[in-house]
């Protein structure tokens, strides 16, 4: 075991702050990773603040890490000393269940180990990326190519992933309409991702505030949803619109938006249950789905991507110390468009 420096939420609700951590030592198929960047994801403060149910204290959030190999157990064969990597939102699965052979380790049928607020096989509680070092078994770890700094590559680890995986899964591409609900962490990526993929893309937002910024990361058009008109004049537009959004929101005229056979898929998850009138899904075949971010061949698949197409995430990198202000500022929407703490400063 290791004793290193983390940032910590001592109890549901209270304030993150400094403390030290044990890492496990480097087993057989284990690589030690010194976390240079770790983003700040909504869902970081929803688990914080048991906004989804009881967790597990204190929590180590941070699931968007990167950072260099500095140890690799005998077993490991992908990676060596030095390496540049990633690790998301899992650390482990069953591996042996249908989904896990078939790189759907996201939808393990026997529950995957989440990267924090989760029990390990070991027994132990797992602790995120807000922390100077974490050790991963080598099949949860990914690759991050040259060309993308480790920076603007951690958010790629969640909200990158998120977004690819259904635009991939509902066939964003030349000649389909994609859009984007919410103009944050998640969507920014989606635009920036759906854009790359050939897809006609708008950007569904509160207000027109961000319009210049959605039109620069790719986006062909940008609507207000707070404006009645924006309803009128898109309904049955879109062949898929990718929902990032967490917080209630009217289902029923947002599936008006889409063409016969669209879909609507959520990877945005409002606290409370919602209701929905069924037919607005009977009415043109329409699918309401959802998505949680992706298996680890398609997250490598990402990132290759990403870094092929210079698609980064757009940051604003902060020192550990800001952690508690930068979660305010998530829950008002003001930034642009994620927080990455700079891990060296913890
Ligand atoms: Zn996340
Ligand atoms: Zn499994």
């Amino acid at each position: 075991m290791t004793t290193v420096a983390a940032y910590a939420a001592p109890a549901a609700k209270a304030p993150l702050e400094r403390t030290t951590i044990e890492r496990r030592a480097v087993r057989e198929n284990d690589v030690l990773i010194d976390i240079k960047f770790a983003g700040i994801c909504h869902s970081d403060i929803h688990q914080v603040r048991e906004g989804w149910g009881e967790a597990i204290f204190p929590m180590v959030p941070g699931h968007e890490i990167a950072g260099v190999v500095t140890e690799v157990g005998p077993g490991v064969t992908r990676f060596a000393v030095g390496d540049r990597v990633g690790v998301g939102c899992m650390v482990d699965s069953c591996r042996t269940c249908e989904n896990c052979r078939a790189g759907l380790e996201q939808y393990c049928t026997r529950g995957n180990t989440m990267t924090y607020n989760a029990v390990g096989k070991d027994g132990e509680p797992t602790y995120g990326g807000y922390a100077q070092t974490i050790v991963v078994d080598e099949d949860f770890v990914v690759r991050i190519p040259e060309g993308i700094g480790l920076d603007e590559a951690a958010p790629l680890l969640c909200a990158g992933i998120t977004t690819y995986s259904p635009l991939k899964h509902w066939n964003a591409g030349p000649g389909k309409k994609v859009a984007v609900l919410g103009m944050g962490g998640l969507g920014h990526m989606a635009v920036k991702i759906a854009h790359a993929l050939g897809a006609e893309v708008t950007v569904l937002s509160q207000s027109l505030r961000k319009k210049d910024d959605g039109l620069r990361l790719g986006a062909d058009h940008y609507y207000a949803t707070s404006d009645p008109k924006t309803f009128e004049e898109l309904a049955g537009t879109f062949d898929l619109i990718v929902s990032t959004v967490s917080a209630p929101l009217d289902f029923g005229a947002y599936l008006a938006l889409l063409r016969t056979d669209g879909a609507l898929v959520n990877v945005g998850a409002p606290e409370e249950p919602v209701s929905l009138n069924l037919f607005s899904v009977i009415g043109g075949r329409k699918t309401l789905a959802g998505s949680s971010i992706g298996g680890i061949r398609e997250t490598q698949e990402m990132l290759d991507f990403c870094a092929e197409r210079g698609l980064g995430s757009e940051i604003e990198v902060i020192s550990a110390d800001r952690i508690n202000e930068a979660y305010e500022r998530v829950l008002a929407g003001d930034v642009r468009y994620r927080f990455v703490i700079d891990t060296s400063t913890i």
